[in-house]
This record gives structure tokens, C-alpha cells and sequence, in this order.
């Protein structure tokens, strides 16, 4: 069986104070049974939503992680950093960190490795550009994507591993896949797992969808068959918008 996923990517927003509040709105909420709900805040606060949170059901990662143990990287975190203060998954890969912060396929296969070895859970974001789709190469950019960052890698635990598909197109403009296109990428990367890693893998890998899901959107886009949950943006900095959209699975 695979997990049902809804994860808030909260990116550089919100200080101090507005990230408890937002907790605590969110925690003032039954979760529906069967769905795990997550928050990626900013690191600096981490450590005190991780205490926030304790024991509400609402789990907490991290928005990045660095491929190293320890050392002179100024400004970066480490694995066990995160998980000192209880924080045992994080995103990987997202195509702002790709964009801005040179991430690529080949310095994610370190990330990941590092997880691996850490045992930190991850949420791996991959997916193709509007110029890729405007080509019809987005099924070739995505099949790149997960061969050299994970299928290129030995004895990955995918127990691990939670994929989120978000083409940067849908990121932050108001614009969605469609849910056939969401489906339609979506089967296409569980049969590359299922050819890379097995049936097993293949029917247990969570795949995440992300791109301008909304309350309005989002009950259609997780009706998908291979749609297991979503990796929201924008909407998970309101409650009731994220509520709305955990709601929907
Ligand atoms: C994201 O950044 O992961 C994302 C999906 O953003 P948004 O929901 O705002 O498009």
C-alpha cells in the first residue's frame, strides 16, 4: 500500500512568530486517517517547530540537507544537525534550489547518498521546464532526472524515498497540470520504477504532485491513480487553503 502524502513547502516565508501561529492553526485540525501531513519550514525554525509539533501528528522536514557530515560549508546544515533536533526527512532536489543554487542530477546522487546513509527520509522534486513540454521531451527529462540522481545509485531503501513530480511550469504561476497530464506523467514514472526497481517498488512508491495545487484543484488531481498526494506551495502558507487541500485526498 502506498502512503497518501500532502506536504507544505514553505520556502523563505514567515517568521518566528507567524510560523508557530500557522502551527498551531494547523494542529487545532484532526488530520484525515491514513494521510500523513508534513511541513517543510525554514531551517532556522525547525528546531522549535519540531517541539511544536510533538506528538500532534504533524511531521516536520527540512527544505534542503548538505551532502557532507561536517566541515567548512558555511551556511549549510547537515543530517545529523537536522536529525539532533528531530528532524528526519527533507526535500531534495526542488527547482528553486536547481535554479538559484547550481543543485543539479549529478550533486543531488551525493544528497541522496548522504540520506541513504543517514537514514533521513527524503522528498526527491524532479520534473520538467515549459520549454521541455513545449518540445515533448518531458518524458526524456524526467526519465534523466530519476536515472542519475536515484535508479544510477546500488541498495537505495526506497522505504525512503518519496517522490514529488512538479513541472517548473505549474510552480508558483497560478498554472496546473491538468490531472490527465498529472496521471499521464505520473503512470509513465511508476513504470520506470517497476522496469528499474520491481513491481514491489513500483506499487509502494509514493508519487506527489506539485505545481499550483489549490482547495479547487486538488480532490480532481488526487482522484488520479497514481497521484498519491501533493507537494503544495503558496497554499500551505494559509491554513485553512492547506487544510482544504489535506481534506481533499
Ligand atoms: C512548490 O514550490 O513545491 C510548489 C508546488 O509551489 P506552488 O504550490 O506555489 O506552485
Amino acid at each position: 500500500m502506498r502512503q497518501k502524502i500532502v506536504a507544505g513547502n514553505w520556502k523563505m516565508n514567515k517568521d518566528a512568530a507567524g510560523s508557530i501561529d500557522l502551527v498551531k492553526e494547523l494542529t487545532a485540525n484532526a488530520f484525515p486517517s491514513g494521510v500523513r501531513v508534513m511541513i517543510a519550514p525554514a531551517t532556522v525554525f525547525l528546531d522549535r517547530i519540531a517541539q511544536a509539533t510533538k506528538g500532534t501528528g504533524l511531521e516536520v522536514a527540512s527544505q534542503n540537507m548538505n551532502a557532507a557530515d561536517s566541515g567548512a560549508y558555511t551556511g549549510e546544515v547537515s543530517a545529523a544537525m537536522l536529525q539532533s533536533i528531530g528532524i528526519n526527512a527533507t526535500l531534495l532536489g526542488h527547482s528553486e534550489r536547481r535554479a538559484y543554487y547550481n543543485e543539479t542530477n549529478e550533486s543531488l546522487v551525493h544528497k541522496v547518498k548522504t540520506a541513504m546513509e543517514t537514514n533521513m527520509e527524503i522528498v526527491f522534486c524532479f520534473g520538467e521546464e515549459l520549454a521541455d513540454r513545449k518540445t515533448d521531451n518531458h518524458f526524456k527529462i524526467v526519465e534523466q532526472q530519476l536515472e542519475v540522481a536515484l535508479f544510477s545509485q546500488e541498495g537505495l531503501d526506497w522505504s525512503k524515498i518519496i517522490l514529488a513530480y512538479e513541472p517548473v511550469w505549474a510552480i508558483g504561476t497560478g498554472e496546473t497540470a491538468s490531472p490527465e497530464q498529472a496521471q499521464e506523467m505520473h503512470a509513465f514514472i511508476r513504470s520506470l520504477i517497476q522496469k528499474r526497481c520491481g513491481d514491489a517498488v513500483a506499487e509502494t512508491t509514493s508519487i506527489l504532485y506539485g505545481g499550483s495545487v489549490k482547495p479547487t484543484n486538488a480532490e480532481e488531481l488526487f482522484s488520479q491513480a497514481d497521484v498519491d498526494g501533493g507537494l503544495i506551495g503558496g497554499a500551505s502558507l494559509k491554513a485553512d487553503d492547506f487544510m482544504g487541500i489535506v481534506n481533499a485526498i
